[in-house]
């Protein structure tokens, strides 16, 4: 059996007018993932990351493969950001302001500039862009609590099979919602669509709510509170209710936004369009996980990153 060191030998060294071959954007499982295999590829990656990964609140999941009794979502960054840095990539806190394309006269390539102030931007050869999405939060007190207990939730996919049977509402501003109850009906026949604000449902919605057996709160919520024994109560216009968990509907912000800047083609929603190789239309920038992907899965955008880092490494080809 032999023993990996602590660290190992970091990747190529970049040639002295790139600060490293990639630059990857977002530090959660999408681009923590690409680090990964890019340093095995023994290309230098530096990931910069702002520290919000969704994943880190994931309080244990219960959907990746391999984890039978789950995983607590902080546990499973941290060993990621452990395993990038083993084979040397290079991790650091920072917020990418804006990506700017280098011409080939300049020599190609990419600069990064960041939000504090005086900090140098940094220049690479491509960029991997993983910088997620992040989700509309219900006004709420106790707000990371209800997360931590499971009180809050936001992903049926992730953890629809956790409420089977449970008393469940969803919190919507807007007729998608519908779509969200229909979803959880599958796990349960106690699912309630509440709503924060008057919202107009067309008779079909009401149909397939009432079809389904998914009851209707159409008086908006004043106030969501988290109970003694993990449930929510939820205070509206009508009286008050009590559910053992509430997905908020609320929808999403995708961090398209460096991308979008160059001129990126992206969906309806925000999400980045990219081929088969996880490449967006501007020539060097890739992009994956939940910015790329609307399936926000942690399995989706480790798989993506791997496709992506195979990508790069084939396209970076030998240094000099
Ligand atoms: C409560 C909850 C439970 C979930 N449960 C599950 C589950 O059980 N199973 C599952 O598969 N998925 C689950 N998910 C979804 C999962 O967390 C995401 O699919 C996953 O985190 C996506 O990874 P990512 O790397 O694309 O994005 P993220 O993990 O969100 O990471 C993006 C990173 O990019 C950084 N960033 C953004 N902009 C910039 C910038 N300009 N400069 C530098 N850094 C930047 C952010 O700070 C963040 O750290 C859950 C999500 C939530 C919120």
């Amino acid at each position: 059996m032999t023993h990996a060191p602590d660290t190992l030998a970091p990747g190529m060294p970049a040639n002295e007018n790139f600060d490293c071959e990639v630059a990857v954007v977002g530090g959660g499982p999408a681009g923590l993932t690409g680090a990964i295999y890019l340093a095995r590829f023994r290309r230098s990656v530096h990931v910069l990351d702002a520290g919000s990964s969704r994943a880190v609140k994931i309080p244990r999941s219960h959907n990746m493969p391999g984890y039978p009794d789950g995983v607590v979502g902080k546990e499973l960054v941290a060993a990621m950001r452990a395993q990038a840095e083993r084979y040397g990539a290079q991790l650091e806190t920072a917020c990418v302001q804006r990506l700017q394309c280098l011409p080939d006269g300049e020599g190609g390539g990419f600069l990064l500039h960041f939000t504090e102030a005086g900090r140098a931007p940094l220049r690479c050869r491509r960029v991997l862009l993983a910088t997620g999405v992040s989700d509309n939060e219900p006004a709420m007190p106790h707000l990371a609590q209800a997360l931590r207990e499971g009180a809050l939730r936001y992903c049926p996919v992730c953890d629809g099979f956790e409420v089977i049977g449970s008393a469940v509402g969803v919190l919507t501003d807007r007729c998608a919602g519908v779509r969200e109850a229909l979803y959880l009906r599958h796990f349960s026949e106690r699912v309630t669509l509440y709503f924060t604000q008057p919202v107009e449902l067309s008779g079909e919605d009401r149909q397939r709510l009432d079809g389904a057996g998914v009851a209707l709160q159409p008086a908006p919520v004043r106030a969501l509170r988290l109970r003694g024994d993990g449930g929510v109560r939820i205070e509206h216009e009508a009286g008050t209710d009590d559910c053992d968990a509430i997905y908020g509907a609320l929808g999403l912000r995708v961090h398209s936004r460096l991308a979008t800047e160059l001129g990126a083609d992206h969906d309806d929603d925000g999400y980045l369009v990219t081929d088969a190789r996880q490449r967006t239309s501007i020539e060097g920038l890739y992009a994956v996980g939940d910015v790329a992907q609307s399936l926000n899965q942690i399995t989706v955008a480790t798989g993506g990153a791997a496709i992506a880092a195979a990508a790069l490494h084939r396209e970076l080809g030998l240094p000099g």
